[in-house]
């Protein structure tokens, strides 16, 4: 039987009745935006991150928009990220007005390295915005410390990340304001788009809100543009549903994981956890060198895997203006040639990892 890279059907399928309930309540309320659900769901996962204050919008995507705009960067402003993530977190920068400036990432976390940073800082440098990828922590300590130093805001992208600890501290949590995003596969998913800015600054919080709703604080007054960015009542609903399980999953994501490690590691790079953390395994990633090799074997035997990333941000057409060149991130380059991602959902058995791991094993013996 075949294995997908992820599996949305078998966790819908396992809570169908309580999620077709939840979402007929909503329809039959008769109300779709910004309704009692939506609220909800922002104090708890406010409360579940240690958080004042929830705001949700959109998508994981907007929150970066919307946190960067809420922190007054634009125009002018240059904003240090990773070039080792999906693309939305640059993308959010530019779409702020700011510029992105890239900075290399550790070549055992995956993340952005703080020691890289501080080249990187001019006098625009407004913010950082570090991505906990995969489902850790980037080293928020060293990063919090640096941002001090040069009074800039830490916006922290926690999309692959929630429920993701270090020393007991939430993603999310320890920035001015934490990007979520409900995207269907990542770790808490709704059926459609969906994500939330956290943050304890109540200004922040309130600005939000504003600027989700068209910039108004009060119907029919405007105090800037704004935009149309919510998240929807129906996707509340659902999430209500899914954020009781969500601790259950991640033991299980961390349980997989545990085993894929100790199935692989005489034979692969498994993922390195950095001492304090807890790792969320949004996705299990291996490194090898005959990536290739492996990636043919999987896919022969029905078996998905995927390419995170590919191409590192610095060398993608859309940012070709920056003139950065390859070469400049030597380590998100030399990940994104040897990175694959092996499936790891809550409902993937013991026994189809291990299956999964012989034929990695089979794999790279060039069988
Ligand atoms: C998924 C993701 C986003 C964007 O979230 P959407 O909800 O899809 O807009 C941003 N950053 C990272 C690192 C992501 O993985």
């Amino acid at each position: 039987m075949g294995v997908a890279l992820f599996d949305l059907q078998s966790q819908y399928l396992n809570l169908r009745s309580e999620i077709n309930e939840a979402v007929g309540d909503v329809l039959a309320a008769g109300r779709y935006i910004l309704g009692p659900r939506v609220q909800m769901l922002e104090e708890q996962v406010a409360g579940y991150c240690g958080v004042k204050y929830g705001v949700g919008v959109a998508s994981g995507t907007d929150a970066i928009f919307l946190s960067l705009v809420a922190c007054g960067i634009g125009e002018g402003d240059e904003v240090i990220t990773t070039p080792y993530t999906f693309f939305a977190t640059a993308g959010a920068i530019s779409r702020a007005g700011a510029t992105p400036v890239f900075a290399d990432i550790d070549p055992l976390t995956y993340n952005i390295d703080p020691e890289k940073i501080e080249a990187g800082i001019t006098g625009r440098t407004k913010a950082v915005i570090p991505v906990h990828i995969f489902g850790q922590m980037a080293d928020m300590d060293a990063i919090l410390t640096l941002a001090r130093k040069y009074n800039l805001v830490v916006i922290e992208d926690a999309c692959q990340a929630l429920g993701s600890e270090n020393r007991g501290r939430k993603a999310g949590s320890l920035g001015v304001a934490g990007c979520v995003s409900f995207f269907p596969t990542k770790n808490l998913g709704c059926c459609g788009d969906g994500g939330m800015v956290i943050t304890s600054d109540e200004k922040i919080a309130a600005k939000i809100k504003a600027l989700r709703a068209h910039g108004s604080s009060k119907k029919f007054f405007h105090d800037t543009a704004g935009c149309n960015s919510r998240l929807d009542e129906i996707q509340a609903a659902i999430l209500l549903v899914k954020l009781k399980y969500l601790e259950e999953w991640l033991d299980e994501r961390a349980a997989l994981a545990a085993h894929y490690s100790r199935l692989l590691t005489d034979i692969v790079e498994t993922p390195f956890v950095m001492p304090g953390n807890r790792h969320t395994y949004h996705l299990y990633v291996i490194r090898a060198p005959q990536r290739e090799l492996i990636k043919k074997y999987l896919e022969k035997n029905d078996v998905s895997c995927g390419m995170y990333y590919p191409l590192p941000l610095h060398l993608q057409v859309a940012y070709e203006s920056l003139r950065y060149r390859k070469g400049d991130f030597p380590e998100a380059e030399k990940a994104s040639e040897t990175l694959l991602a092996i499936p790891l959902y809550p409902e993937l058995a013991l026994s189809e990892a291990e299956r999964i791991a012989l034929l990695i094993r089979r794999g790279i013996a060039g069988e």
